[in-house]
């Protein structure tokens, strides 16, 4: 008898340890860092004016999913872009602090503009040719690569249960714009970029394809929230290029709303805003940047004021990871690139982007596929892609899904630059026109791609 009573004690608390690794709890940890460049930096990857003053503070934040297998990361950064190497590489080396895989870490910019642009890759290409420190500060990328890690690491240590998550969505009004305006024959007629107002037959021109709404996903320990995602698919530039370094009008949107509740962790990303900015209702004066961050902020708060909620446990959770090969666009050539970046003659913006177009050449070229992945949290899909994505890849996958909550985040790996859809590159215009470098068969490459990470069946 006291024999079993001892066997009892001992077995119980195993049992009991059995019964709970079956049903480990969802938590999520949250995390956030400064990520601004010291002055000096180039900015927009050499393409405007150095740091010379710091506007506001630039951050990178995110949250980690405990519980549904591996860990899984989510993080944006108040970054033009980070691509090819250093998409790479930080998504390397927040994986290994957090213990989990490359594949199950989502990794965004937000795109502004007077902000740095990473790429380790290009860089290097860049020293070699006697152009180092014109296109990043590379030994600050680094440091920001540590920070950003040790940070998400240590952040596991305070994750919270989760025990609902909340979706939501609010109409924009007045903020995105479609860049590209069509004249009577099919092609680009007027190019609205993100200060178009300025010229009133682009400020006149209808807002053309669009998504005017900011979806939300806030996480939930019974009635207190612990974090909320929102997304959005626009340029966010009000003006930019005179060195001041700030995180423009989606940051201070979202500064509002954490305000506004109480410092509640807010991560912003950018949705598939390659085609779409502020251009209608902006004309790059200096009132325009708190005027368009107050109306996305109204948006966000119409989503929170939206939200439902609903249980989740890490069951209901799931990580969809594709890898795609992007198809380079024909007009890109490696012998001739590398011409261009060894020619001293040429101007150094020219050469800057011949290197920029060299390291996506010849990554593609080696046979890397870039990681697409989606976020399944019971009936809402969060889709990571990469580029300067056309918002009709957007719209498709929603399309795809019509019944359910699908939202995206693009400007993953910022390698490909413009992404446009196939009927874009016939129609000229500056994305597809000139930038992009993927050709116009990546349509099909990311809509099949879409299609099953959003385990659709024909
Ligand atoms: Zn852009």
């Amino acid at each position: 008898m006291k024999y079993l009573f001892t066997l009892l004690l001992v077995f119980a608390p195993l049992m009991l340890q059995a019964a709970s690794a079956d049903e480990a709890p969802l938590r999520l940890a949250v995390f956030q860092i400064d990520a601004t460049p010291p002055l000096g930096s180039p900015l927009c990857n050499g393409a405007v004016q150095p740091a010379m003053e710091i506007v506001s503070p630039l951050t990178a934040r995110g949250v980690v999913l405990l519980g549904a297998g591996e860990p899984i990361v989510l993080c944006a950064f108040d970054w033009v872009g980070i691509g090819n190497g250093s998409y790479d590489e930080f998504r390397r080396s927040i994986a290994r602090s957090v213990g989990t895989k490359p594949a199950r870490v989502a990794l965004h910019a937000l795109h502004q503009h007077d902000a740095p642009g990473s790429d380790f890759a290009t860089e290097k290409l860049l020293a070699t040719h006697g152009l180092s420190r014109q296109f990043s500060n590379a030994d600050f990328d680094a440091e920001v690569m540590e920070r950003v890690s040790a940070a998400a690491k240590q952040s596991l240590a305070k994750a919270r249960s989760v025990t609902h998550v909340a979706l939501g969505s609010g109409k924009v009004e007045r903020v995105a714009s479609n860049r590209r305006i069509l004249g009577p024959d099919g092609r680009v007629a007027i190019q609205r970029q993100s200060s178009g107002g300025r010229n009133p037959a682009a400020r006149d021109a209808p807002e053309g394809t669009i998504d005017p709404l900011v979806r939300l996903v806030s996480f939930w320990n019974d009635d207190k929230p612990i974090a909320v995602l929102t997304y959005y698919a626009t340029h966010p530039q009000s003006y930019y290029g005179r060195g001041g370094v700030n995180w423009d009008f989606v940051g201070m949107a979202r500064e509002m709303r954490e305000n506004s509740l109480s410092g509640l962790p807010h991560i912003h990303f950018n949705g598939a805003g390659g085609n779409v900015a502020a251009g209608k209702y902006n004309d790059g004066s200096k009132e325009k940047r708190p005027l368009l961050a107050q109306r996305l902020a109204d948006g966000m708060e119409r989503a929170w004021q939206s939200q439902k909620k609903s249980p989740i446990a890490a069951k209901d959770v799931q990580w969809f990871v594709k890898k795609v090969p992007l198809p380079v666009r024909d007009t890109l050539v490696e012998e001739a690139l590398l011409a261009k970046l060894q020619d001293d003659k040429q101007p150094k913006r020219e050469r800057l982007r011949a290197a920029r177009d060299l390291t996506f050449v010849r990554r593609m070229n080696g046979g890397h596929q870039i990681p697409l992945s989606c976020l399944k949290l019971g009936h809402a899909r969060v889709l990571h892609m990469p580029g300067e994505l056309f918002v009709e890849y957007q719209l498709a996958a929603q399309r795809m899904r019509p019944d359910d909550f699908i939202t995206m985040a693009a400007y993953g790996d910022y390698g490909p630059g413009y992404i446009g859809t196939k009927i874009a590159y016939g129609q000229g215009g500056y994305e597809t026109g000139r930038v992009s470098r993927v050709a116009p068969k990546v349509e099909n490459v990311l809509m099949d791609a879409m299609e099953q990470l959003l385990e659709v069946h024909h």
